[in-house]
């Protein structure tokens, strides 16, 4: 009899699998006051976007919607592409930054990101690069989110962030007894090839470098530069040479510019910026992203944060310089792509950046740029998001007014659709 039950249930699954394929893509039209297109400010008014399966199939003021489709009314709110953080660490949380970090497994971790990718969904981002985890616990985190076992942003991931030996990517908070060393550890040429290799096997789809030492790390300088020109070319070689963007950490200095001139597609942070940074990276079109609401937050915070006392002096004295270095930077024309370093403060606050964007120099526009055009373009996916636009993956947002004149809407997302499926509304 249980055999026979068995072979009823495979006669049925059967027909189910016979029958899906043949059955058509959902259709969702959103009814909108306005759709924002993101690359020349036009709103497009009483617009209808219509969405078939995971993609948006048409939009515009006289699309007719097919009967039988779903429609979702936000005939009160401006639509937007969903936004794009191209540095994000979901996997870590403040205050486990330092010490506290080495007692936290990659398990634990990636759990943590679980909880702070529904987070970074729920405030509109809907892709995120992440740049920098252990224990490849990003690489899980994304994979799961893909596998729609938990809710989360489309994720870049790198992996283990490189770093020399004692940068700011490894571990130096224990006695050489102890002596431990970071998974993205590597030095010399062929030693960080192999790291940009097994980083690359083990799931990577960015590389991310450290070309200078860092902040909230123990017994290195930001502006003292890490690897060599030479290991530097090696890694963007190689990583180019396999598919994959290159993400690097730099405050300034001759580390910044090794990096630019090694080829890599972005710096991280550019604290210490100067001329010749800017004049190099307007040149070879590398991306900028400045990560400076980190900055308010930390200043106004750290005391609950538990940093061992030489990291929180660091802080105190490289964060005020970032705002005018970087202030400078924007006004003199260097591409940027919006990042944010979330988990310095909790994750979900990304949008916060924006209002800073605009307060160093940026219009509002030119900061939603950043979180859309720009940073689609440097994660390589322009052509599947960064714009609501026919094609492109159905991942829009809708805030209740128009945030080319108030930027800080964006910190209150009123609805939120990743790949034509409602997760926020
Ligand atoms: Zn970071």
């Amino acid at each position: 009899m249980k055999i026979r039950h068995g072979c009823a249930a495979l006669v049925v699954l059967c027909l189910v699998l016979v029958v899906t394929p043949a059955q058509n893509p959902k259709v969702v039209a959103i009814k909108t006051a306005r759709v924002l297109d993101v690359r020349t400010g036009q709103m497009l008014n009483n617009a209808v976007v219509l969405i078939e399966g995971e993609r948006i199939a048409a939009i515009g003021s006289t699309v007719t919607i097919p009967s039988g489709a779903e429609v979702i009314d936000l005939s009160t709110m401006t639509v937007l592409p969903g936004l794009i953080d191209s540095h994000t660490h979901l996997t870590f949380a403040p205050g486990v930054g330092g010490p506290a970090m080495l007692g936290q497994s990659p398990s634990r971790q990636a759990l943590i990101g679980a909880k702070n990718a529904r987070i970074t969904l729920m405030a509109g981002f809907t892709t995120v690069r992440n740049v920098g985890a252990r224990g490849y616990s990003d690489i899980a985190l994304r994979d799961a989110i893909n596998a729609g076992d938990v809710p989360g942003p489309r994720i870049i991931a790198s992996g283990p962030t490189l770093s020399i030996t004692g940068g700011h990517a490894d571990e130096n908070f224990l006695p050489w007894e102890f002596r431990y060393q970071a998974e993205g550890v590597a030095d010399g040429v062929e030693s960080v090839m192999q790291k940009t290799r097994e980083t690359i096997k083990y799931g990577a789809d960015v590389i991310k470098f450290c070309a200078t030492g860092g902040v909230l790390s123990l017994g290195d300088d930001p502006r003292h530069s890490a690897f060599t020109f030479e290991e530097m070319k090696t890694i963007v070689a190689e990583a180019h040479r396999l598919g994959r963007k290159v993400a690097a950490h730099a405050h300034g200095g001759e580390g910044l510019r090794l990096a630019v001139l090694a080829g890599v597609d972005s710096i991280e942070h550019g604290t210490y910026i100067d001329d010749e940074g800017i004049k190099l990276m307007k040149e070879k079109r590398t991306y900028l992203v400045p990560t400076v609401y980190l900055t308010d937050w930390f200043l106004e915070n750290y005391e609950k944060l538990g940093l061992p006392p030489q990291i929180i002096a660091k802080a105190k004295e490289v964060m005020p310089a970032m705002k005018k270095n970087l202030t400078h930077a924007i006004q003199q024309g260097v591409p940027v792509a919006f990042g944010t370093d979330s988990a310095v403060y909790p994750h979900g606050l990304n949008a916060r950046e924006f209002a800073v964007l605009v307060r160093m120099g940026l219009t509002p526009l030119q900061a939603i740029q950043t979180a859309t055009v720009n940073a689609s373009k440097l994660l390589g996916w322009d052509d599947r998001i960064g714009a609501v636009e026919a094609g492109k993956f159905a991942d829009l947002i809708a805030v209740g007014g128009d945030p080319t004149k108030d930027v800080t809407l964006l910190e209150r997302i009123k609805f939120v659709m990743k790949g034509g499926v409602v997760v926020k509304k």
